[in-house]
């Protein structure tokens, strides 16, 4: 689609981990006419950038979704309540509210003809009942039925996903649906909570490191697999996925699988050590096993992501590492606020 320079491009939760990502690649392709959105207030953003429309909002009401739809010709809806399992099995209602977002943005979005529509949806809409082997079963994009998806925030996305269908079929919203698998890499959520199982192995690990702790708490068995797709294949992924015309929802993840335990091996040979594990079998751990199915990604647009575990590991271990003793000297760390694409 030729990029209309009078209209915007938005990008919604723009102050968290995909959505900063998302809003500094669309610079350094050469956008300028980027509305980035987000509720939190602008000091918390991972990342800002100069020369774009900064919007620190609510997108849970309707009449902040009317504002940023305003005027915008493509909106990549990245807005929700999420976190690594801690933080979605605790909060269930929570999360099935991000509903409000996305049930607005899509109306505002319908209101303001614009021309495409991105909704990012989880891994978590699959059936748990084909995620209890070990061994990582490949969920194939028609496994999400019948529906048992992730109780609270699958069963939003599963629902969400319905409704971007709906709007495309009754309404003419070009609607495109990815749903991610484990996303992880630098300027993402590190530490409070809500990060994932990559961010999280490489703090502990490097918070071993730097105390001379010899021990290391793994939640689950640490035999649990999963496959995790690093930031630079979700940007391109959103991207292909966005201007082509696959209009189902579709898969967007690695199909390398590991288990947590090997996810471990990886972050203490960055760091150079060896760790006592001890496994916590009553922390939230999610389901046993699970990994990308990209037999349909691979007939549409003949890519996957590639990234291997090991390269976008040990970036986002160096890049935890820095931000972990910035912020262990007393310094804020996370922000980076550009002036230029990068
Ligand atoms: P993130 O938590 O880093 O970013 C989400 C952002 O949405 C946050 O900055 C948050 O403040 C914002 N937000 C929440 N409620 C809002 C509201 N009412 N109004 C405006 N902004 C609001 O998460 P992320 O990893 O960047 O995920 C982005 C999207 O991708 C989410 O929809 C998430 O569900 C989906 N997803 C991510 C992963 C992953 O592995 N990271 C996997 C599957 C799906």
């Amino acid at each position: 689609m030729q990029p209309d320079a009078s209209r915007w491009i938005v990008v919604t939760g723009a102050g968290g981990f995909i959505g900063g990502n998302l809003v500094s690649s669309l610079r350094s392709r050469g956008h300028r006419n980027i509305r980035a959105v987000d509720t939190k207030p602008l000091q918390d953003w991972y990342q800002r950038f100069q020369g774009v429309e900064n919007l620190s909002l609510d997108l849970n009401l309707k009449e902040n979704c009317e504002t940023v739809a305003k005027d915008a010709q493509e909106i990549y809806n990245l807005a929700a309540n999420m976190g690594g399992m801690g933080f979605i099995e605790h909060n269930k209602a929570l999360c099935m509210l991000s509903v409000l977002i996305n049930t607005h943005m899509l109306q505002a979005a319908m209101k303001n003809g614009v021309d495409r529509y991105f909704y990012s949806s989880s891994a978590c809409v699959y059936n748990a009942d084909k995620q209890k082997a070990f061994e990582a079963p490949s969920l194939r994009e028609e496994d999400a039925y019948p529906a048992m998806a992730e109780d609270g925030y699958g069963w939003e996305k599963l629902f969400s996903e319905r409704m971007c269908r709906h709007f495309r079929e009754d309404y003419g919203l070009r609607t495109r649906v990815a749903r991610f698998h484990n996303a992880y890499g630098p300027w993402g959520t590190w530490y409070g909570g809500r990060e994932k199982a990559p961010a999280a192995i490489c703090r502990k690990v490097i918070e071993a490191k730097v105390k001379g702790r010899q021990e290391i708490e793994i939640w689950g068995s640490g035999v649990q697999t999963r496959s995790f797709m690093y930031i630079d294949d979700c940007l391109k992924g959103i991207d292909l996925i966005m201007n082509s015309d696959i209009v189902e929802p579709i898969n967007l993840g690695s199909s390398e699988a590991v288990t947590i335990n090997q996810l471990v091996d990886l972050a203490e040979e960055f760091a150079g050590i060896k760790l006592k594990r001890n496994y916590d079998l009553s922390a939230p751990k999610g389901v046993n096993g699970r990994n990308s199915d990209n037999t349909l990604i691979q007939k549409y647009l003949h890519w996957e992501p590639n990234t291997t575990l090991r390269v976008g590991l040990e970036k986002t271990y160096r890049w935890i590492y820095d931000q972990y003793l910035a912020r262990e000297r007393g310094k804020a760390g996370v922000v980076r606020e550009a002036s230029t694409a990068s």
